[in-house]
């Protein structure tokens, strides 16, 4: 059975002692949580949360990492100074890296595969676009930018990679998919890992979803069957709407 993975992304926000308080918050407040869960916090405050949430059923995640190991990459973070942090996750190929900062799958690939290659776990981020969406593609996209982000990934690292399907226009728009819609794009994610993987495989892989994800909706989302947990954005900023989710159900 696939275990629930509730994620929590801080994007740009927080100073160290706001990032402080709310980790503080979490470990306390999710303690007696059953399922999984992690916060990403920005790369300065990863220390500072790292040392709060030591010890505790949350784990430390980063939201970006560089395509190479070390050298002249300036304003980049590389995987050996995120490991050195205690950073066990990195979320990869999120719409706000693929639509702001240009982001190809062929970049968020090699990131994919830097990232499993020092034990990291890989969230990979999928997710179409409003228009696509509307002009049928939504699952075309789904499929290019899963299959181009696993290429090259064998399949004993599949285990530490989990999918998070983030429909574009429903990334802090307020507009959530509906559980069905979801779901659906859920089951045809898992296709496509069964042909790349084999059934086994894609039966055991956990997708998340990902876009205005609330205490109002998330244990509904959760009930799909093919829905495994959540990438919170804007609701993770606070243990009073983070926490609901986390406990959903
Ligand atoms: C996200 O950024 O991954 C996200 C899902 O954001 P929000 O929950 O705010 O839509």
């Amino acid at each position: 059975m696939r275990d629930y993975y509730i994620a929590g992304n801080w994007k740009m926000h927080k100073t160290r002692s706001e990032a402080a308080e709310l980790a503080g918050a979490l470990a306390a407040q999710l303690k007696d949580g059953k399922h999984k869960y992690l916060v990403a916090p920005s790369f300065t405050s990863l220390e500072t949360v790292g040392a709060i949430i030591k010890g505790t059923n949350i784990r430390l995640g980063a939201q970006d990492v560089a395509c190479e190991e070390q050298g002249a990459h300036t304003g980049e973070v590389s995987v050996l100074q995120l490991k050195d942090l205690g950073v066990r996750t990195v979320i990869l190929g999120h719409s706000e890296r693929r639509h702001i900062y240009k982001e190809d799958d062929e970049l968020i690939n090699k990131k994919v595969k830097l990232a499993l290659k020092h034990g990291f776990e890989v969230i990979l981020c999928v997710g179409e676009l409003l228009e696509e969406r509307e002009a049928g593609k939504a699952e075309a996209v789904c499929e290019t930018q899963t299959a181009k982000g696993l290429a090259g990934v064998a399949l004993e690292d599949l285990d530490r990679v989990v999918i998070a399907y983030e429909p574009v226009w429903a990334i802090g728009t307020g507009k959530t998919a509906t559980p069905e819609d979801a779901d659906a794009v859920h089951a045809f994610i898992r296709k496509v890992i069964a042909r790349l993987y084999g059934q086994a495989a894609a039966e055991q892989i956990v997708i998340q979803y990902g876009g205005s994800v609330k205490p109002e909706n998330a244990a509904q989302l959760m009930a799909k069957e093919n829905i495994d947990g959540a990438l919170v954005g804007g609701a993770a900023l606070k243990a009073e709407t983070f926490v609901p989710i986390a406990k959903f159900g």
